[in-house]
Order: C-alpha cells, then structure tokens, then sequence
C-alpha cells in the first residue's frame, strides 16, 4: 500500500502547524502594544495623584509661612518702636536683639517661601507635562484599540480556519502516526522530512543532510512505510528527484 497520500498529508500538517505558530504570535505581539500603552497611562494617573497630592500640600504650607511673615512684620513693627523709646542702654540693646533675631527669622521664612513656591512650580509644570502625554495616550488608544481589535479578530479567524483544517488533515492520518508527529513537533518545528537519492543507492535526509544507511533508503524508495532519521529522528520518506526543468516539488518545499 502507498504512503503517498499520507505524505501529503503530513507535508500539509507542517504547513498548517506553522501557520497556527506565526498567527499565534501575531496576536500576541498586536495585544502587547495595547497593553503597553495602558500601562503607561496607569502610571502617568498614579504619578498625577501623587503630585497633586503634594502641590495640594506645598500650597498649604506656603500659606502659614505667609501668615506667619505677616505675624513677624507686626512682631518688628513694634520692635523698632520699643527701640524709639528706650530710656536706657540695656532696653535699647534688648530691643535690638529682638529686631535681630526677629530679621533672622524674616529672612529664614522669605527663603521657605521661596523654595516652596519654586518646587510647586516645578511639580505643576510636571503635572502639565503628564496631562499633555496623557492625552495623546488615550487618543492613541482610542484609534489602535479599533484597529488592533480589528485586526487581532482578522487574525483570529484565520487561526480558527487553520485549527480546522489541521483537524481536517489530523483525522485523516493513522493514529500512531499522528501521535509520533506530534511528539517531534514539541522540539522539531517541522518533524517530517523528505529523503532523496545522492547517488545510486545513496539517500540523504532533507531535515538534518545525514546520509542514510543503505538498508534503510532500500527500504524507502518502495514508498510504502515511513522511515525515522537516525540523526535528527524526523519522520523521512522517499522523494525522487524532479527532473531537470522539471515543474519544481509537488507542495512547495519547508524552508
Ligand atoms: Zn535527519
């Protein structure tokens, strides 16, 4: 009995392997672009929460500093005016102490409010910042989650039709067949090899190049059992060579 349809079949079974792999792939590579962008737009919201939290903060503190200035501007007013009217050496010392240490302070709350005023300009120019990227995120994933729904769907019935038709094909095989393809196919991307004549009475298998034993590519070149490679253990079979200017292999050679 010929194995020739069998060949086919497994020869078909690559192919449609590779087709379920690459698609496969595709989607995952299309979900990743999306889930990217989320993920930048989760942390722009978290930075954005954070520093509204803390310029909420900065202002609030800006505010007492500013309070207690005014406070001081009083506390100094009535500094200078205890030093008008001193009686004495000793209170006019006193009293320039306290508008010492009272201008000291002036100057220690002017550079707080100062720092604090810069660093919250700093984090809302940061804030304008995060909206702007913000923005454009979400616009980007407006228009690409159509778009990569779309096409992740494209993509999905696609798969679905090479599921189909690897059941098609699978069914068709012997079952021991079937199981010692799909064993291989877990290390061997494509288990299945042709083997062709070198030289008279000399086969090389196409998966690995190693040459045959003559015992075995004797046995092949009946085409009616499958061989395994004792190097690579790919399923092999005889192809004979096309003829010179020949119409090329029947299904397209794996490359
Ligand atoms: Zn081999």
């Amino acid at each position: 009995m010929s194995i020739t349809e069998q060949i086919a079949d497994l020869e078909r079974l690559v192919v449609v392997d590779r087709t379920i792999r690459e698609l496969g792939e595709q989607i995952g590579k299309e979900r990743q672009q999306i889930d990217g962008v989320r993920a930048e737009l989760g942390e722009l919201e978290t930075r954005l929460a954070a520093d509204s939290q803390s310029t909420a903060e900065m202002d609030k503190t800006r505010l007492d500093l500013v309070q207690e200035l005014r406070l001081i501007d009083k506390q100094l007013q009535r500094s200078r005016e205890r030093l008008q009217r001193a009686r004495n050496e000793r209170e006019a010392n006193a009293a320039e102490r306290e508008l010492d240490e009272l201008r000291k302070l002036q100057r220690d709350r002017d550079e707080e409010v100062k720092k604090i005023t810069e660093l919250g300009e700093q984090a809302r120019a940061s804030m304008e910042q995060s909206e702007r990227r913000q923005a454009e995120l979400r616009s980007e994933l407006e228009g690409s989650s159509e778009g990569v729904a779309r096409s992740v769907a494209e993509l999905e019935t696609r798969l679905e039709a090479a599921r189909q038709e690897r059941k098609l094909v699978a069914a068709r095989l012997p079952v021991r067949l079937l199981r010692r393809y799909d064993r291989l196919s877990t290390r061997l991307p494509a288990p299945v090899a042709a083997c062709q004549q070198a030289e008279a009475l000399q086969g090389t298998c196409l998966g690995c190049h190693i040459q045959l034993p003559p015992a075995m590519f004797h046995r092949m070149l009946s085409r009616t059992q499958f061989e395994e490679c004792p190097n690579c253990h790919r399923i092999i079979y005889y192809r004979p060579a096309e003829p010179e200017g020949g119409a090329g292999p029947p299904d397209g050679e794996s490359s």
